[in-house]
């Protein structure tokens, strides 16, 4: 006893952190329960319309429209996605289904009696939602079963049947708070190893593999990249050596923050993509690229982290961007573009921006010959 009344707090409790957070998650599992629950009340309400059509077929007719009108709703919410639309079609599914109840009361008066207690048990375990509304939702159709109940019964029943609602009521909202709990914590739970999979826990940005996750879903999706922005540390091998790996962790700490407040401001999903290197990718081909890149360096640069040992005595990032003008490039060419404007930002001084311009692969490959010649 004293476990349920437990449960039922700390699902009150639990719903002001969880919900928020699983909005999306909560709103597939209400849509998976709205689809399965209209179609068993189909297969119930049409089997009894089938059982009546050869004993009184006059009373059958109520079962098959209302089967029906549970297939028509059917394919009308199967595709929701707002999370809110599909909160606000269960509930309306579920009182059309306790109006069709009590309206069955006025041709069998003990169906409404049989069918009610079955709702308001099972009601209020079945709608993830805030537990006041489900609970003061349920609440409303249990007074609204028994007042019907007592018009259309004499009063003995009416009020014998009252006593069953509230009954079930109560144990509809006890083992509601009960499975709710569960759910909640298990769509929190799977939230919580799905973002320790895709978020480096270092900078809070995202990291490689949720990159690589992203680009093969935009490739699936026929979706391309519009630009790439590449940014690599200067001299990080050296500030490590200097001042200490710790002192390193708390700068990439630094860069990760700046770069989730671009992210925010510009719509650019920023990843960690290896060590002490960033990458930026873009949608959205109205973003001025190079401003954007040239805001990140120098708000990096005005973190002030001394770096005596740096020619701009303090730590500072090149950046290397890439925009994909009449989506002539893939995936795979656009970040190899990146790279390269990359490359040659270090190669030009480090502490800039640079573009990626068709003639940097031709420099790279030559510095690449002439160092290879060098070696041999
Ligand atoms: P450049 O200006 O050419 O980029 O020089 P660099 O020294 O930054 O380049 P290099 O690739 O030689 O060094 C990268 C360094 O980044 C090496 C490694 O110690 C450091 N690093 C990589 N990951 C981490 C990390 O998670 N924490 C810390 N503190 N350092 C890291
Ligand atoms: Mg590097
Ligand atoms: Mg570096």
């Amino acid at each position: 006893m004293m476990d349920v009344i437990n449960n039922y707090f700390r699902s009150h409790k639990l719903e002001d952190s969880i919900i928020p957070r699983n909005r999306e998650i909560i709103a597939k599992s209400n849509l998976e329960t709205l689809k399965i629950g209209l179609i068993v009340s189909f297969v119930v309400f049409s089997g009894a319309g089938i059982y009546y059509l050869f004993r009184d077929p006059m009373r059958s007719i109520p079962d098959f429209v209302f089967s029906i009108s549970l297939v028509v709703i059917y394919f009308l919410v199967r595709k929701l996605k707002n999370p809110s639309i599909v909160l606000i079609c269960l509930y309306s599914v579920s009182e059309y289904f306790c109006l069709f109840t009590m309206s069955l009361s006025f041709v069998q008066p003990n169906m409404l009696a049989v069918v009610g207690v079955c709702i308001l048990c099972i009601l209020p375990s079945e709608i993830l939602d805030r537990s006041q509304r489900v609970e003061f939702f349920s609440l409303f159709n249990t007074i609204l079963m028994s007042i019907v109940s007592l018009c259309v019964k004499d009063p003995f029943f009416g009020l014998k049947d009252s006593i069953h609602f509230f009954g079930a009521f109560l144990i509809g909202v006890a083992v509601g708070a009960h499975t709710r709990v569960g759910h909640l914590q298990q769509f929190e739970l799977q939230r919580k190893t799905e973002s320790q999979r895709i978020i480096d826990f270092l900078t809070g940005l995202m990291n490689r593999r949720k990159l690589f996750d992203d680009l093969s879903i935009m490739r699936k999706e026929n979706k391309m990249i519009a630009f790439a922005v590449m940014i690599d540390v200067d001299f990080f091998k050296e500030f490590n050596d200097t001042y200490g790996h710790q002192s390193g962790d708390l700068v990439l700490q630094k860069i990760g923050s700046v770069l989730s407040e671009e992210a925010a401001r510009n719509g650019i999903v920023f990843y960690r993509y290896g060590g002490e290197e960033f990458i930026g990718i873009g949608t959205c081909s109205q973003i001025n690229v190079p401003s954007v890149c040239e805001s990140v360096r120098m708000q990096i640069e005005d973190l002030n982290v001394k770096f005596e040992e740096s020619p701009f005595s303090k730590v500072t990032v090149s950046i290397g961007y890439a925009t994909n003008e009449n989506n002539r490039f893939n995936q795979d060419e656009l970040i190899r573009m990146t790279d390269s404007a990359l490359y040659h930002a270090k190669r030009a001084g480090r502490n800039r921006t640079v573009a990626w311009e068709g003639e940097f692969e031709f420099l790279k490959d030559l510095a690449l010959r002439l160092d290879d010649e060098l070696i041999v």
